[in-house]
């Protein structure tokens, strides 16, 4: 180990000169391979580009955003300001979570999934995705191949290329109500498959698996020893006839290398408040424990008591968002569906609708010619101020993103914006 003496002459001058442009001005900054390889998270960048335009006075309508309008339920928040007060909650705790709220996660997994799990098997997180990033990092090896359905969710490609694995996008359409199938998935598997990730309701299409599908995908993976993440953070968020099932629940072959990721962002309106888990054997639990122990120790500990008050509390909360998106959902279809061009299957869960503007592509409007996804979600947000995700985002160009978590008004008057601005385009 080398020691640095922090007023040393020689490495204080090196270290400050990184911040004079004058000092050193051909010199680039130093990133890491790794990290310079990097996407910047489009949902997250359209998203703040969006708010940036609204705060300074622009009225843009975002159907950019990722998390639901509502605020937290109010014996949540109450929960959280008592632990404030209690000095216990002062201190540090334990790396992978509060045992009580271990236990609560345990018996919320029985409840929502019927998949009964041991507290040693669960770790808490500072939102389902850092379970992800975790899970990869503590399974993957450099080269291992991860098939990801696509359109998929961008930080899973990501967090896999940080952990020097290769994602094998899996790709499915609307044709197929955007769900792969074991035969395609037979198709991408190589020797040097470890994992695949499996997210129903997904993000961004909305697609929710039948009972049958997860069933056949689920015992696929066992056959081949492969690891599953499953992604369940939008659980609850599941409409009309669609029903949510578990992975390790319909196919208990997968059970032993399974990952369940989930978390308080969607259903109980949490995401700033940066809580999630990830359910699984108790030997990957301790080696994602040891990793967190060095990366970020306890989550915060006001936050945890906030989700145990969501987690041991009634679901009225969900249910009450579940009946304003799903209202939402079928109004932007058709809304959407009206529109000439744009092509827009009604999904089964989550908050997103996946509408293919493929039809678009090649025309010019307001003296523009769109040829990408892409370009058109930036015209959209310069010509009609409304702020969409393009599918380039989620692997899949052609297509844009639409969240129905925005306020109903808000969300007529911005699709009937797209409407006028589309209705100019011209071959
Ligand atoms: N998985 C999916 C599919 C998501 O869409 C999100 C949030 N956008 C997450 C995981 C992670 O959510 P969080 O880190 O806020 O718990």
């Amino acid at each position: 180990m080398r020691t640095i003496n922090p007023a040393s002459s020689t490495q204080d001058t090196a270290t400050t000169a990184h911040y004079d442009e004058h000092a050193l001005p051909d010199e680039p900054l130093r990133i890491s391979d790794r990290v310079a390889s990097l996407a910047e998270s489009a949902t997250l960048a359209v998203d703040a580009k969006a708010k940036a335009l609204k705060s300074a006075g622009h009225p843009v309508i975002i159907f950019g955003s990722g998390e639901p309008d509502f605020p937290t339920p109010p014996h949540v928040v109450e929960a959280a300001v008592d632990a404030c007060r209690d000095p216990r909650h002062h201190r540090y705790s334990p790396s992978g979570g509060l045992p009580e709220l271990k236990e609560a996660i345990a018996a919320k997994t029985y409840r929502d999934s019927g998949y009964r799990v041991d507290a040693a098997q669960v770790i808490v997180t500072n939102g389902g995705k850092q379970a992800i990033y975790q899970a990869f990092a503590a399974l993957l090896n450099p080269l291992d191949e991860v098939i990801v359905p696509a359109p998929y969710w961008p930080t899973y490609p990501e967090a896999i290329s940080l952990a020097e694995a290769v994602s094998v996008p899996v790709l499915a359409d609307e044709t197929t109500g955007y769900r792969v199938t074991v035969e395609q998935l037979e198709r991408a598997r190589t020797e040097k498959t470890t994992m695949l990730v499996f997210c129903s309701p997904a993000n961004p299409t909305g697609a929710v698996y039948s009972r049958d599908e997860i069933q056949a995908i689920g015992e696929w993976a066992a056959e081949h020893g492969l690891w599953v993440i499953c992604d369940e953070i939008y659980e609850h968020m599941v409409y009309g006839e669609a029903e949510f099932h578990s992975l390790p629940v319909v196919a208990p072959a997968a059970r032993e290398r399974c990952v369940v990721v989930n978390g308080v962002a969607k259903s109980y309106a949490m995401p700033g408040w940066r809580v999630g888990w990830a359910v699984a054997p108790v030997g990957l639990t301790t080696a994602m424990t040891t990793l967190q122990s060095h990366a970020t120790s306890n989550v915060c500990n006001i936050a945890q008591i906030a989700t145990l008050a969501a987690l041991t509390g009634n679901l009225h909360a969900v249910a009450t968002m579940r009946d304003a998106f799903d209202r939402r959902r079928q109004l932007i279809v058709r809304m959407l569906n009206k529109i000439d061009g744009v092509d827009c299957p009604e999904p089964d869960g989550a908050f997103y609708v996946y509408a293919s503007v493929k039809d678009l592509l090649g025309t010019t409007i307001r003296g523009q010619r769109i040829d990408t996804s892409l370009e058109l979600a930036a015209l959209l947000l310069d010509e009609a101020e409304v702020a969409v995700v393009p599918g380039e985002a989620f692997g899949t160009p052609g297509y844009l993103r639409l969240s129905y978590a925005l306020h109903d008004d808000d969300l007529i008057e911005g699709i009937e914006r797209i409407g006028r601005l589309l209705a100019t385009a011209a071959r």
